[in-house]
C-alpha cells in the first residue's frame, strides 16, 4: 500500500494493549516511515468471559495523522 500523501510504501504494524488478563485490544494500521501518515485498519478486542474467549473485529475507516 502506498502512502496517499507522499507515495512511499507504507509499513503494516500492530499495537497491542492489555487492560487486564481478561481483556486485550489489538490495533492494526499502516504507517508511512517517511512522513508519518497513518491509516487505521482493524481494531480487534479479545475478552475472556467465564473461561470462554470472545473476539470482536472492527474495521476502522477513520484516518488521522500522527505527528
Ligand atoms: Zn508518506
Amino acid at each position: 500500500m502506498k502512502c496517499p500523501r507522499c507515495g512511499h510504501e507504507m509499513d503494516y504494524r500492530k499495537e497491542t494493549e492489555t487492560f487486564d488478563r481478561n481483556y486485550k485490544a489489538i490495533q492494526t494500521y499502516y504507517k508511512c516511515p517517511i512522513c508519518g501518515y497513518r491509516i487505521n485498519d482493524q481494531y480487534i478486542t479479545l475478552s475472556g468471559v467465564n473461561g470462554s474467549l470472545k473476539i470482536s473485529v472492527r474495521t476502522t475507516v477513520r484516518m488521522h495523522v500522527t505527528k
